[in-house]
C-alpha cells in the first residue's frame, strides 16, 4: 500500500507547488495522478474517468470563496478518491436476526480461512458469542488451521475432518454451533475444486441449502484490478453482499483492488492488513483517503 499512498503524496504536493495552476500546470497534475492510479493497477477505465471529472469539476465548478485554487483541487481530489473507492458509506452490518451466519467464499489463497478467524475475533470483541464451521472439505489443512484460530481467538468451532459433504456438514455445523449458543456462526467454504465450474456449483448449493443471511467474498489486494474477474464470476453464483479485500499490507495493488470492486458495485466491508488475527479494520473509503493524503 505504501506505494499508492506515496503516489498520491506526489500528486499532492505537485498541487502545492504549482504556481498559476492553469490548463498546463493541470494537465500535469492529472497526468501525475494518472501515473500513479494506474501504478496501483487501477482500471484503465477508471483512470481515465477520474481524470476527466476531476478536470471538469476543477475547471467549471464554482470555487467557493475564500479558498485558493490549490486547496480546492485537493478537496476535489479527495472527493473523486473516496467515489473510486467506493463513495460515502459509513453504515455497519446489522446482526439480525440471531443467529446471523454468515458464509464466506473466495478462491484459495485469497486469504479467507484467515479471514474467518479475523472476522470472528472482531464480532467477539463486540460481545457476540461466534462460532466457525469448517466447510471447506477439499483443501487438506483447512480444518486445522480453522480449528486452531478459533482455540486462539477462543470461539466455538465445528467441523468433521471424515465428512466428505460440504452442505451436510454445514447444516449440523450451523444446528450444533445454535444449539450452543452462538449470535454469529461464520461458514469457511472451499476455495479449491476440481475446476471452477464445480466450485461455482457447491457455492450456489451451500448458498441455497444454508440460506446464510450474508456472503462475503474474500479477494486478495496483491491480484489488483484481476480481482473483477473473480467479483464477476462469484455474482453469477451466489448474492454476495460484501467483499472482504485481504494482504492490503504491503501490496502497491490495493488501489487497484478496491477500486475493482467499488466498480463492480459491491461494497468492501473490511480490508485485512497483516497476518494477525487482530490485521482486520472496517473499511470507510472517507477514512481510507483521509489517512492515504496525510
Ligand atoms: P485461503 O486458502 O483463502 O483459506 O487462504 P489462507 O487464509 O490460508 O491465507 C493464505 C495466506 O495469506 C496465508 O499465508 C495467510 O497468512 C496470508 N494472509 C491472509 N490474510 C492476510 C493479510 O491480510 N495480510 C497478509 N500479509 N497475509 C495474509
Amino acid at each position: 500500500m505504501e506505494s499508492f499512498k506515496e503516489g498520491i503524496l506526489q500528486v499532492v504536493s505537485k498541487i502545492k507547488s504549482s504556481v498559476l495552476l492553469d490548463t498546463k500546470e493541470l494537465d500535469s497534475i492529472i497526468r501525475e495522478l494518472q501515473r500513479a492510479l494506474l501504478k496501483a493497477d487501477v482500471e484503465v477505465k477508471l483512470v481515465l474517468e477520474i481524470s476527466e471529472r476531476i478536470k471538469k469539476r476543477f475547471l467549471e465548478e464554482e470555487h467557493p470563496p475564500g479558498f485558493s485554487k490549490k486547496d480546492v483541487l485537493i478537496k476535489i481530489l479527495y472527493d473523486e478518491l473516496v467515489n473510486l473507492l467506493g463513495g460515502e458509506t459509513t453504515e455497519e452490518l446489522a446482526i439480525k436476526p440471531i443467529p446471523y451466519k454468515i458464509m464466506l467464499v473466495g478462491i484459495e489463497g485469497s486469504g479467507k480461512t484467515t479471514t474467518a478467524g479475523k472476522i470472528a475475533n472482531y464480532f467477539k470483541k463486540k460481545g457476540y458469542r461466534v462460532g466457525l464451521v469448517a466447510a471447506d472439505t477439499y483443501r487438506p489443512g483447512a480444518y486445522d488451521q480453522l480449528k486452531m484460530l478459533a482455540e486462539s481467538v477462543g470461539v466455538m468451532f465445528y467441523g468433521d475432518p471424515q465428512e466428505r459433504d460440504a452442505v451436510s456438514l454445514a447444516k449440523k455445523g450451523i444446528e450444533t454451533l445454535e444449539k450452543a449458543g452462538a449470535q454469529i456462526i461464520i461458514i469457511d467454504t472451499a476455495g479449491r475444486h476440481k475446476d471452477e465450474n464445480s466450485l461455482m456449483e457447491e457455492v450456489k448449493v451451500l448458498y441455497r441449502e444454508l440460506k446464510p443471511n450474508s456472503v462475503f467474498l474474500v479477494v486478495d489486494a496483491t491480484q489488483g484490478s484481476a480481482v473483477a474477474r473473480q467479483a464477476r464470476a462469484f455474482r453469477e453464483a451466489v448474492p454476495y453482499g460484501y467483499v472482504v479485500v485481504s494482504k492490503m499490507d504491503g501490496s502497491a495493488k490495493g488501489g487497484g483492488a478496491l477500486s475493482a470492486v467499488a466498480a463492480s458495485n459491491a461494497r468492501v466491508l473490511f480490508i485485512g492488513v497483516g497476518e494477525k488475527i487482530d490485521d482486520l479494520e472496517p473499511f470507510v473509503p472517507r477514512k481510507f483517503v483521509a489517512r492515504l493524503l496525510g
